[in-house]
């Protein structure tokens, strides 16, 4: 048999992982190239931010790369001297700068790659990628300098895009230099007026990360966040997390049933001197398989109705982070609205008018701000994502968007749909670009599994069937 080679489109946590698990799993021939186009491999969006007071919001005992080690982040954290760490304890229920993780997680791909057993079996390849098409049997990757890599297989890992502005009439504004599209570059906070009232689009996570890098640089201008429904994420509790209830028998698929589950489990839960925070991570193993059971129309109306509900309870802070909004919020600095942006106009002298429509209001208000930020979380709708592979894949008809606009379409063991409905055994994703099949595959608990699970399907698709078998031992119910 031939050597076999496996793209990985992106570095970041997903693509990192699962080259990991795939040097485990594939036969020592097979070559696996791991292509990043930024500069740290195994950061990605949520890793390579270089303020220390951006957290994890999961606390370390819960972010192992691994299902199965547990504890192999925080043992990784307490090899780790107390200057590396800055200062901090790694306890099992600390919150971690999110800086770390990403060290973490380049170091076990340095580790991997140095150990004699995969040696020479993965390359590491600083490029972009601009298009993927069918070429001999196999697929060519055309990479930004205009050079051709042939593959037998390939992985889009390419993670989360920037959010899209809210749509108005005349989006003219957005060309302009007040406006600021990607919440992530490094550059959004420079060159800032300090007293400048500033208008956050959104009020989730990526809201609190950046009025905490405001708080940092000490912005003394106030910042509005606005939202649909103007609803921060909730917090995480201090002690230990219950529902002091017994364990549940059976759960919901249909949403009205589901609905009324978690709102009649949590007063329940309070009432017995649990928490509703318990309930939610009840559910939290069974997400997936919620998700795929619920008819298609109750998933539109959970997307339509409940997601933001979901996501400020699901997705929570931790402590020293909800206290510095809750103070930023007392002082009056940070106020957060509910409403639909209408208009933008700048001023000559270069302030921004944002007329918005408060929620439940039949009037328009007017915010005067020197610059907007959108925070408004990533996009996940292919429709609208500018990226230009995604755009060449999808005028290729190599891949289509999920019919509920939440990434692509993929089958459960993450092969990718063309146009026409075929299903690729070529190219593969995996991380939140396959959150329409799964839902839950934002967060690190849920990727891991899902990169060891399909690593293990590789594995299979690259060497023979027998070997194949005694390799994968990877046990994801999908
Ligand atoms: C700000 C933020 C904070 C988060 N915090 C937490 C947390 O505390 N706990 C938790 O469990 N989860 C958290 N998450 C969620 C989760 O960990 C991430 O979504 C996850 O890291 C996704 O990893 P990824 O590799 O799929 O995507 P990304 O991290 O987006 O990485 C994709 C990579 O692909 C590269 N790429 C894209 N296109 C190309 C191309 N054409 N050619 C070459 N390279 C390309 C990009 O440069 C990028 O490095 C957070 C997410 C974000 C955005």
């Amino acid at each position: 048999m031939t050597q076999q080679t496996i793209a990985i489109v992106g570095a970041g946590f997903s693509g990192t992982l699962l080259a990991l698990h795939l040097m485990r799993q594939c036969s020592p021939d097979t070559r696996i190239v791991l292509i990043e186009r930024n500069e740290h491999f195994g950061r990605g969006a949520a890793y390579s931010t270089g303020n220390s007071s951006h957290l994890l919001n999961v606390p370390a005992a819960k972010m192992s790369a691994f299902q199965a080690r547990p504890s192999d982040f925080l043992d990784w954290l307490k090899t780790r001297s107390s200057e590396e760490l800055g200062g901090l304890q790694p306890l099992a229920t600390t919150f971690v700068p999110r800086a770390i993780f990403g060290r973490y997680i380049s170091d076990l791909l340095e580790t991997e790659m140095k150990s004699t057993l995969h040696c020479g079996q993965l390359e590491l390849l600083r490029a972009s990628v601009r298009d993927i098409a069918p070429r001999g049997g196999g697929l060519v990757l055309t990479l930004g300098d205009g050079e051709a890599l042939q593959v037998d297989r390939a992985v889009l890992a390419v993670g989360n895009f920037p959010p899209s502005p809210p749509p108005v009439a005349d989006s003219s504004f957005y060309d302009t230099d007040s406006y600021r599209s990607d919440p992530w570059a490094p550059d959004l906070l420079a060159n800032l007026d300090p007293q400048a009232p500033l208008l956050l689009i959104g009020t989730g996570l990526t809201t609190v990360d950046t009025v905490v890098s405001l708080l940092d640089q000490e912005h003394r201008g106030p910042i509005i966040a606005l939202s649909r429904r103007g609803l921060l994420p909730q917090n995480h509790l201090l002690g230990p997390v219950k529902t002091a209830l017994p364990e549940t028998e059976e759960f919901p698929t249909r949403l009205t049933s589901l609905a009324r589950f978690l709102r009649d489990r949590s007063r329940r839960a309070r009432e017995a001197g649990g928490s509703w925070q318990a309930v939610i991570d009840e559910l939290r193993p069974l997400t997936t398989e919620i998700w795929q059971a619920m008819p298609r129309e109750d998933r539109l109306r959970f997307l339509r109705h409940l997601r933001p509900w979901w996501d400020t309870h699901r997705h929570r802070i931790s402590g020293p982070v909800a206290a510095r909004i809750a103070e930023a919020q007392r002082t009056g600095q940070l106020r957060i609205q509910a409403g639909r942006i209408r208009t933008y106009a700048v001023t000559p002298t270069g302030d921004v008018d944002v007329t918005y429509r408060p929620r439940f209001k039949d009037h328009l208000e007017t915010l005067s701000v020197g610059r907007v930020i959108n925070c408004s979380g990533p996009e996940s709708d292919f429709g609208r994502i500018r990226d230009p592979l995604v755009r060449r894949l999808l005028d290729q008809g190599m891949v289509r968007p999920d019919s509920l606009s939440l990434g692509l379409d993929i089958t459960r063991t993450c092969a990718l749909l063309g146009r026409d409905g075929g299903i690729s055994r070529r190219l593969f994703a995996v991380g939140p670009v396959t959150k329409g099949a799964f839902w839950e595959m934002t967060a690190v608990p849920d990727i891991r599994q899902q990169a060891e699970y399909l690593a293990g399907q590789l594995a299979a698709l690259v060497k023979p069937a027998a070997v194949a078998a005694q390799a994968s031992d990877a046990t994801w119910s999908i």
